[in-house]
C-alpha cells in the first residue's frame, strides 16, 4: 500500500507532525538527511510503525508515495528549502506538490511558485503553528497555494489539525504566499503578546515587588477571565516551576536575553512596506533586539541607576483589575494592528484574505490561541469589511471599557521609570487612530516650507502652497 503523503525532515516539527499524521490514519513515507536520524525516529514511533514508511534515498520515497504526490518539507527555513526542492525535482512528476511547512518568509514562497512555473509540479507555502506540542496532537495550519493543490491535500491536513468546538483549525487562505504571510503575522502578534504579557510581569516585579509564586496566582486568576489564554496558562506555569539546580523560581534563574528567529521582524518590515502601523508588534521586536544588548544595559544602569520613583498606585484588588484590564485593551490593539496588515496585504497582493476565517483557525492548535480570537471571528463575520477591528461594535465597545485602564498603568509605568514600549505603543496608537484632527497639518507645512511638497487645505481652496514667512495674517 503506498503513502498518502510524504515528509522531509524528522527534526523536532517534522518527527511530531508524521506521527501526529500516522495516528490519524494516514499511511505516510519519511525522509531525513541524516539517515540515522530516520531510524531512530523509527524507533521511537512504537505502535504507529506499521503506518509509516522509512525511506534512505529520495527514490524509495517517492516511489512510495501515491501520485499525485503531497510531500511536505519540514526543514530549517532558507537555503535549506531551495536545496531540497532541487533535490526531489528530478524524481517528479507533474502533478506532484512540494508542500514548504518552515517557517519561510513569504517573498521567498512567492520566489519559489514562480521558479516552479511550468514545470507542472506545484507548491504550497504551509505556515503551522503551536510548537512541538501541537504538532504532535494538532496545529494551526495556514496554506497557501493553487486551490486543486488543497483539495489533494485538504482531508489529511484537515485529519490532524487543532479543533476548535469540533472545528479544524486548518484553511486554505489564499494563493501562493498567503500561508506563510498569515503564520508571519501570526508569529508578529504572537511577539507582541508575549511582550506585553512581560510588562506586566516587570510592573508587578519590579513595581511592586511581586514573588514569582504571587505572580503565578495572578495570572492564574486572569487566566479564568478575559485574558483567558495559552501564552497566559504558561506564564502562570513558568512562574510557578522551581529551578532544579538552586531551588528558586527558574524565571527568577534564567538570562534576561530574548532570541528571535525573524518572523517578527519580517511583520514589521512588511507592515512598514505597505504603510500599515504595527506599532506595538515593533515594540515587541525592538524589545528583544535591545534584551539582546545585556553588557550595554549593565553598563547604563551603573551610570544611570535603576528606575528612579517608586510604582505610584498602592497594590490592591483594583490596581490587579487595572492592570488585567489594560493588557487586554493593549492586546486588542496588537491584534488590531495585525489584522489592519493582513487586510492592506490582501489588496496588495490579490488574496482576499478571509479575516473571520484566519481568526477561526487560531482559536485553537496555536502559540496565540485564545477565547479572544474567538470573539474576533465573531466581530469579522459580523463585519466583514472593518476598517479596523477595534471600529467594530463588539470590540468599540470593550475598548471604551479597557482603555482607562490602559492609560493609568502606563501613566504609573512612565512616572516610576519602567520600561512598557507595546502597552504604551497600543495606547498611542489608540489616541492617534480616533483623533479626528491630529497634527500632521503642520508636518505639511513644514513639508512645503524645505522642499515645496504642497498641502491640500481644509476648506477646498485651491491654493497649496505657503506664503512661507510673510507672517501671520499676510496675504
Ligand atoms: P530542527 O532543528 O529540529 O530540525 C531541522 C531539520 O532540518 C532536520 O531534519 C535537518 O536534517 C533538516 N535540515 C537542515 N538543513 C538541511 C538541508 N540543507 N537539507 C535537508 N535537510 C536539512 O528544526 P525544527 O523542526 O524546529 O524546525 C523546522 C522548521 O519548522 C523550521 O522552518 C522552523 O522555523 C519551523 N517551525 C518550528 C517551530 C518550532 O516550534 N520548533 C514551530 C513552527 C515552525 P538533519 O537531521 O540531516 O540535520
Amino acid at each position: 500500500e503506498q503513502a498518502e503523503i510524504g515528509l522531509i525532515g524528522l527534526g523536532v516539527m517534522g518527527a511530531n507532525l508524521s506521527l501526529n499524521i500516522a495516528e490519524k490514519g494516514n499511511k505516510i513515507a519519511v525522509l531525513n538527511r541524516t539517515v540515522e536520524r530516520t531510524d531512530k525516529f523509527m524507533k521511537e514511533a512504537g505502535d504507529l510503525k506499521s503506518q509509516i514508511i522509512p525511506c534512505h534515498t529520495i527514490e524509495e520515497f517517492v516511489a512510495a508515495i501515491r501520485p499525485p504526490r503531497p510531500i511536505i518539507i519540514m526543514i530549517k527555513a532558507g537555503e535549506p528549502v531551495d536545496q531540497q526542492i532541487a533535490q526531489l525535482q528530478p524524481y517528479l512528476e507533474a502533478g506532484d506538490i512540494m508542500i514548504d511547512a518552515g517557517n519561510a518568509n513569504f517573498r521567498d514562497t512567492m520566489a519559489r511558485f514562480d521558479r516552479l512555473k511550468g514545470t507542472g509540479l506545484t507548491f504550497i507555502g504551509m505556515g503551522v503553528s503551536g510548537g512541538e506540542e501541537g504538532a504532535r496532537h494538532g496545529p494551526s495550519i495556514m496554506v497557501g497555494g493553487a486551490e486543486d493543490s488543497w483539495k489533494r491535500v485538504e482531508k489529511v491536513l484537515t485529519s490532524i489539525a487543532a479543533k476548535y468546538k469540533g472545528e479544524p483549525c486548518v484553511a486554505w487562505l489564499g494563493e501562493n504566499g498567503a500561508g506563510h504571510f498569515v503564520k508571519t503575522i501570526h508569529n508578529g502578534i504572537e511577539y507582541a503578546d508575549m511582550q506585553m504579557i512581560a510588562e506586566i510581569y516587570g510592573i508587578l516585579r519590579d513595581g511592586l515587588g511581586k514573588t514569582a509564586p504571587e505572580m503565578s496566582a495572578i495570572f492564574g486568576e486572569w487566566n479564568k477571565g478575559r485574558l483567558n489564554s495559552y501564552l497566559i496558562e504558561i506564564t502562570e506555569k513558568v512562574l510557578s516551576t522551581a529551578d532544579p539546580v538552586t531551588g528558586k523560581p527558574i524565571v527568577d534563574m534564567i538570562l534576561d536575553k530574548a532570541g528571535q528567529k525573524g518572523t517578527g521582524k519580517w511583520s514589521v518590515i512588511e507592515a512598514q512596506n505597505m504603510g500599515v502601523p504595527a506599532t506595538a508588534i515593533e515594540a515587541a521586536v525592538a524589545a528583544r533586539s535591545l534584551s539582546a544588548a545585556k553588557d550595554q544595559r549593565e553598563a547604563a544602569e551603573a551610570i544611570f541607576g535603576k528606575a528612579p520613583v517608586t510604582f505610584p498606585i498602592a497594590y490592591g484588588t483594583e490596581l490587579l483589575n487595572d492592570l488585567e484590564l489594560a493588557l487586554f485593551a493593549a492586546k486588542i490593539g496588537a491584534y488590531a494592528q495585525g489584522f489592519a496588515v493582513m487586510a492592506e496585504a490582501s489588496r496588495e497582493f490579490g488574496w482576499s484574505l478571509p479575516m473571520p476565517t484566519i481568526a477561526r483557525i487560531w482559536r485553537a492548535g496555536c502559540i496565540i490561541r485564545s477565547q479572544f480570537l474567538d470573539e474576533i471571528t465573531t466581530a469579522f463575520t459580523a463585519n466583514p469589511d472593518a476598517a479596523n477591528l477595534i471600529v467594530t461594535p463588539a470590540f468599540s465597545a470593550m475598548v471604551k471599557e479597557s482603555i482607562p485602564s490602559l492609560r493609568r498603568v502606563v501613566a504609573a509605568a512612565l512616572s516610576a521609570g519602567l520600561p512598557v514600549p507595546a502597552l504604551a505603543s497600543a495606547l498611542t496608537y489608540f489616541d492617534a487612530y480616533r483623533q479626528g484632527r491630529g497634527t500632521a497639518n503642520l508636518i505639511q507645512a513644514q513639508r512645503d516650507f524645505f522642499g515645496a511638497h504642497g498641502f491640500d487645505r481644509i476648506d477646498g481652496v485651491d491654493q497649496h502652497h505657503g506664503p512661507w514667512g510673510s507672517g501671520v495674517g499676510a496675504a
